[in-house]
């Protein structure tokens, strides 16, 4: 089988993926895919048109019409419009799995993304990517923390830029983003043996960086003498 030379970085809500994913990419001069913001960026386009998160020929158009794209920089546009802030707020997060879990939506996304991965040379991160999307990468690695630990990350980050935290609803709007990602019925969160696992739990994130850096490098390097 011949490996694309492709680094997958799957995993739950919050574990740090796009951090250490952007930094390992830029290590190995490959180009950096957020699977996750490509997720958003549909969602955010359905709620802006009033779609609700079902099958519909309205949902088909809007995806018809979508035009998404990462500009230098790592701004994300979808239609003309710069969604890199508006992706992130909270109403897009809260809904963001309904959406995620249609089939016409994930059909789409999985396409685009293959596209980008089969020139190689692309470090990229998602719920997916090692087990449905790209299952003949070269590296495919499942990166982990508690719930508790990847809650009290978010926490750290939201209050360092001045919000009010409410931890507890926090950790439960984490808990559900996982059970719903985990459990739809197209292309689930999953960790399968041929993942390298990686629980950063009790690791810095330089030590993050390090280890999948290390992981990618051998990955890599036994895919091109094979
Ligand atoms: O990684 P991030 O938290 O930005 O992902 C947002 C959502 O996008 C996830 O909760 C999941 O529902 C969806 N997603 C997905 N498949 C991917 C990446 C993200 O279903 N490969």
């Amino acid at each position: 089988m011949t490996l694309l030379e492709v680094v997958t970085i799957d995993g739950p809500a919050g574990a740090g993926k796009s951090t250490v994913a952007r930094r390992v990419a830029e290590k190995l001069n490959f180009r950096f895919l957020d699977t996750g913001a490509m997720y958003r960026a549909v969602t955010w386009a359905a709620l802006e048109g009033g779609l609700e998160a079902s099958e519909s020929k309205n949902l088909d158009q809007l995806l018809c019409d979508l035009d998404l794209s990462f500009e230098a920089g790592g701004r994300l546009m979808v239609n003309g419009q710069d969604v890199t802030s508006a992706i992130r707020e909270r109403h897009v997060t809260a809904q963001v799995s309904a959406y995620a879990a249609l089939p016409s939506v994930r059909k789409l996304m999985s396409r685009a993304q293959r596209t980008m991965g089969e020139v190689g040379a692309l470090v990229c991160e998602g719920r997916d990517m090692g087990t449905f999307v790209f299952p003949d990468a070269a590296v495919r690695i499942y990166l982990d923390a508690s719930a508790q630990v990847r809650a009290e990350r978010r926490a750290k980050e939201l209050r360092d830029k001045g919000e009010d935290v409410d931890f507890d609803a926090l950790l439960n709007e984490i808990k559900a983003r996982d059970a719903a990602d985990s459990s739809r019925a197209v292309a689930p969160l999953k960790r399968v043996p041929e993942q390298h696992y990686v629980d950063s739990s009790d690791m810095s994130r330089d030590d993050v960086i390090a280890n999948l850096l290390a992981i990618a490098a051998k990955g890599l390097d036994g895919a091109a003498r094979s």
